[in-house]
């Protein structure tokens, strides 16, 4: 038998000597062989596991938690105004963060949800708030459209759909999906048609704010894990949804003449003279109130299950401005981006900015139609510039409306 080389170099951790081991990794002063390494790293991920399970999935800590002011601030990096929105939602978002951290096990106070219902125009951030916040988020959040629900048994999705578009953010972990975040867009379209309740069978509205309410009011459902009908076989995943925040968001078209109506009403009579004065009629949605949604369509028990109501302000011109030129993806530092990756420096006049903002609202686009005007005007220079030498490319005021008049020739052409 070989006798062993003392002088070999040998595994810290096993003792093995360099040939005794597939590899032997040197370090300052000593050593540790490939074997002892993957067996380390079983052990790190299984400790990391064990920690993230008793955390429930959410390895924060109350001290490091997001504060209301942080998350804000967070925000105001990509959206423009909406202050009172912002707000709302930061202050839910961190009330979340604490309902999970609560310790379960003590007859203590138990802090209870607060879901959320945004209300504003079509256009004012309602999504980009929620896209905004989920990337501050250490929680699964998704995203889902309440206009393709309807009640089981009719064509379009079943309520549980919400849940599975959970599911899959996380990775089917039914334990961080119980503690995430939903927003529901364009709630306002399931609100029933009337304010009575509908005698006949109303699929897409009161049925479907009935089979929500059990999502909200928090209850254990059956989650089909690929949603849809497609797959009767599916086995379902329980999903307990008393801990999941969910986020509502709706234009409310028209709601603004139940505010006035209820206004009008309040204002008859003492003092009606001096607050008919204070209010600001062109932005009635601040004074948005829990009956308003009741006199729009909304059952009353899903009103009660989202206690949080605000709204976002309509964009001025000032805000269009604002939105093109100063959030940290705004449409003009990207296309200076895009320039840039080619070695050209663009310039975009003042003036230019004007302009284009001044045509999304001639056209009544709101802020969704900023990109489209910019891309009428950027188009040629995008085409032409990276096969030229050019350097630098300065949009003014008169190419801009050169190019956009013509796109609009195009569109009248194209009628
Ligand atoms: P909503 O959901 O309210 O209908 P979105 O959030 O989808 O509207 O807004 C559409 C687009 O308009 C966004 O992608 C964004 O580019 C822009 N936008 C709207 N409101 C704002 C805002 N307050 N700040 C920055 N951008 C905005």
């Amino acid at each position: 038998m070989a006798k062993k080389n003392q002088n070999e170099p040998h595994c810290g951790f096993c003792g093995r000597s360099q040939s005794e081991v597939p590899l032997l990794l040197t370090g300052l002063g000593c050593n540790i062989c490939s074997e002892c390494v993957e067996l380390a790293h079983g052990v790190v991920a299984d400790n990391v596991k064990h920690n993230k399970k008793h955390k429930g999935g959410f390895n924060l800590d109350i001290e490091d938690l997001p504060r209301p002011r942080e998350i804000k601030e967070f925000l105001d990096q990509y959206v423009i105004g909406q202050d009172e929105a912002k707000k709302y939602l930061s202050v839910a978002v961190y009330n979340h963060y604490k309902r999970i951290l609560q310790p379960k096990d003590n007859n203590d106070v138990e802090i209870e949800k607060s879901n959320i219902i945004l209300v504003g125009r079509t256009g004012t951030g309602k999504t980009l708030l929620a896209k905004s916040i989920a990337k501050k988020l250490h929680v699964p959040f998704t995203i889902v459209d309440a206009t393709v629900l309807t009640e089981a048994g009719y064509v379009g999705e079943d309520i549980e759909s919400i849940l599975t578009r959970l599911l899959q953010a996380c990775d089917y972990d039914v334990e961080a999906a119980e503690r995430g975040i939903v927003f529901i867009d364009e709630i306002d379209k399931i609100a029933r048609k009337g304010d009575n309740p509908s005698i006949t069978r109303d699929v897409s509205g009161e049925g479907v704010q009935q089979g929500l309410l059990k999502l909200l009011e928090g209850s254990v459902v059956n989650v089909p894990p690929q949603g849809g009908r497609k797959h009767p076989d599916q086995k379902m995943i329980p999903v307990n949804t008393q801990n999941i925040l969910f986020v509502c968001g709706g234009a409310f078209d028209g709601i603004e003449r139940k505010i006035a109506q209820r206004l009008n009403t309040h204002v008859v009579g003492f003092g009606s003279v001096s607050q008919q004065n204070i209010i600001d009629r062109d932005n009635l949605l601040q004074y948005i109130a829990p009956q308003d949604l009741k006199s729009f369509g909304l059952i009353p028990e899903i009103i009660g299950r989202l206690p949080i109501l605000t709204y976002l302000n309509p964009l001025d011109r000032d805000a269009l401005l604002r939105i093109l030129i100063e959030p940290k993806n705004s449409i003009i530092k990207q296309y200076i981006k895009l320039f840039a990756m080619d070695g050209v420096e663009l310039t975009i006049e003042d003036d230019v900015k004007e302009f284009i903002v001044d045509k999304a609202i001639e056209y009544k686009l709101g802020a969704r139609g900023l990109r489209s005007i910019a891309e009428s005007i950027m188009m040629d220079a995008m085409y032409d510039v990276p096969s030229s030498n050019e350097k630098n490319i300065i949009i003014t005021r008169a190419y801009a409306e050169e190019k956009l008049s013509r796109a609009h020739l195009n569109l009248h052409i194209g009628d």
